[in-house]
């Protein structure tokens, strides 16, 4: 039997689909981790080249294992050596056929929000790789774009910051301080309301907690 919170991401998943499908991105709602790593590998014909964000989401489902196991091209920034060549990897990922990210946090009326430390992310979702697939916990939904924002800020920023040895004033605290030090993570902040050519960004919902 469903647990209450598990109804309630279903039904929200819903209506977030329906809204994200209005703003022409094309979405889906995934009970589990599990389901949204096949939806995914569905979305990417084999022999397609793949990059990604620095995303925890999609290591922890498994996805990047999954697509290094198949005929895929993979353009992994981990394999990079040197601060030259995971640079070399960004731009390269630019040019992928598909390229994988979580969301910072997502508004109830379909509008993705991310933050970024050098940009190749948000540079990659607004332009750039043929497709998109944003894979995104319902822990990220927040109420509205505000809220979404105060959420990437607030909360995904400093998690990140830590998850980096970041040498930033919430590192320490725990708590944003509008920092502008040389390793802040919150350089370009990017409100992808629409979606432009038509479906190019994917984005699957998953109903249980993941990344920050
Ligand atoms: S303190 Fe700096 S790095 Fe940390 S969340 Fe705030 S702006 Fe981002």
């Amino acid at each position: 039997m469903a647990t209450p919170n598990e109804i309630r991401n279903e039904k929200l998943g819903k209506y977030l689909v329906e809204n994200l499908e209005k703003r022409h991105f094309e979405a889906y709602y995934c009970p589990t981790a599990e389901e949204a790593l096949q939806k995914a590998l569905s979305l990417i014909p084999e022999k397609s080249s793949v990059a990604w964000g620095g995303s925890m989401t999609i290591r922890d489902m498994g996805l990047t294992k999954a697509l290094h196991e198949r005929d895929y091209d993979v353009i992994d920034r981990d394999l990079g050596k040197s601060p030259e060549e995971i640079a070399a990897l960004h731009r390269k990922g630019l040019l992928a056929d598909y390229f994988l990210t979580s969301a910072n946090a997502i508004s109830e009326e379909g509008v993705l929000v991310n933050i970024d430390g050098t940009g190749n992310r948000v540079a990659a979702i607004c332009f750039g790789p043929k497709h998109v697939i944003v894979i995104c916990g319902m822990n990220k939904v927040a109420k509205d774009v505000d809220a979404a924002i105060k959420r990437a800020r607030g909360f995904a920023a400093p998690v990140n910051s830590m998850r980096f040895l970041g040498k930033t004033p919430c590192a320490s605290t725990g708590r944003c301080h509008n920092c502008t030090s040389e390793e802040c993570i919150c350089n370009e902040i990017l409100i992808t309301r629409v979606c432009r050519p038509a479906h190019r960004i994917k984005v699957i919902l998953v109903g249980e907690d993941m990344g920050y």
